[in-house]
């Protein structure tokens, strides 16, 4: 059989072609560029294809944060949509199968009442010993069979029970791991869209208090720049380590976007948020960074954060944007600090106009 061979070369093909866009566009080697890459070679993925050709046309490269956005939208959203679609199959498979088995038994079930039926009237005729022994051997045997068959019944219930409870534990690992970035463990936007639509809704719903988060790092464009995009990732998990450290119960840490966090605070005031926000800040430049490959010193990090909380009305849309007008007056006040509507470094900030 030539496939093999045929499948090898035309292989290695998409593989060359996957290096040779990571080498010229500089980008780092990692396992999901080079699979953005490969696939964008195969041109099995016709809309990533498009989305690559658009940016490649309008900036000349793509950047860390564009690989991230295509590699969320066009390749690990199918994959969890195909691991989806196989639970979906193997249930059906399962309930087919289970279905004919009902069909048997029902049968078997009906053909028993039959003899049960022509028992009773050869009851009524029987003569001598002889003839009802017969009879009650035949009943025996019938009731003996249509046990066997409830017994196989039990047994493929059974058996289907635990194939679904094996299912339903699959897919609720494929919907925690749809909602999780997989870089940082913290929620991903998907998540925390949902989540924040929700708490809103619930704090208006409860009249409780809920504050927002949003958080970004200092000058983290000069870290990757200078260090490599590979330290600037274990930068990002360090943050979302500090993140998870400082929140607790209900609350919802999430990876916002490319160096961009947020956290969800339900029932808590403006001040009880300021004291989290304050925490994950010090958290932060407190760590000195190490690069593992060379035990070289990278010194430290900052984060700026803006902080607000929900009012009457408001949406999604115009709580992100408020606590993000927030968090831009700390970059401008100097970052490294936490701001929010009530700061006077707030109103002197120039964008902080916010509708
Ligand atoms: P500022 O203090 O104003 O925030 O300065 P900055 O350099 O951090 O500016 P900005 O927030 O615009 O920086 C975005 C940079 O973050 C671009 C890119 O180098 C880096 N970045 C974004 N997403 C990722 C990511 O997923 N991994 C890595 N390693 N770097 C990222
Ligand atoms: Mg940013
Ligand atoms: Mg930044």
């Amino acid at each position: 059989m030539s496939e093999p061979a045929g499948e090898h070369e035309r292989t290695m093909a998409f593989a060359e072609i996957a290096f040779g866009q990571i080498k010229a566009l500089h980008q780092p080697a990692t396992p999901r560029n080079y699979e953005v890459w490969y696939t964008y070679a195969t041109g099995y993925n016709p809309s990533l294809n498009q989305t690559i050709n658009e940016t490649l046309a309008k900036n000349g490269t793509l950047a860390d944060a564009d690989l991230e956005r295509v590699y969320a939208t066009y390749i690990s959203a199918t994959r969890f949509t195909d691991k989806i679609d196989n639970v979906g199959t193997r249930v059906m498979d399962e309930i087919n199968q289970v279905m004919a088995m009902m069909d048997a038994a029902v049968g078997s079930a009906s053909s028993y009442t039959e003899s049960l039926n022509t028992v009773s009237n050869k009851l009524g005729n029987a003569k001598d010993r002889e003839g009802l022994r017969a009879i009650v051997e035949s009943l025996a045997a019938t009731a003996n069979e249509m046990k066997q068959n409830n017994h196989a019944l039990e047994e493929r219930l059974n058996a289907s029970k635990e194939e679904i409870n094996q299912l339903q534990e699959n897919l609720e690992v494929v919907r925690s791991e749809s909602l999780t970035d997989p870089l940082t463990s913290l929620s991903n936007r998907k998540h925390f869209d949902e989540s924040l639509a929700q708490a809103i809704a619930e704090s208006a719903e409860r009249s409780e208090p809920l504050s927002l988060v949003m958080t970004d790092i200092d000058h983290f464009k000069t870290f990757n720049d200078t260090w490599g995009h590979l330290t600037g990732d274990q930068v990002l998990r360090l943050v979302a380590m500090s993140m998870k450290q400082n929140v607790k119960g209900q609350d919802i840490a999430a990876r916002y976007g490319g160096e961009e966090f947020a956290v969800i605070l339900p029932n808590t005031v403006l001040r009880s948020a300021l004291t989290v926000a304050d925490h994950i800040r010090r958290a932060v430049m407190s760590k000195e960074l190490m690069k593992r490959s060379t035990g070289q010193n990278l010194g430290r990090v900052t984060i700026s954060l803006g902080v607000a909380t929900a009012r009457k009305g408001d949406t999604v849309q115009s709580l992100i944007a408020r606590a993000d007008a927030c968090l831009y007056a700390a970059k401008r006040n100097g970052r490294n600090r936490v701001i929010c509507e009530t700061d006077p470094e707030f109103a002197n900030a120039p964008e902080a106009k916010v509708a």
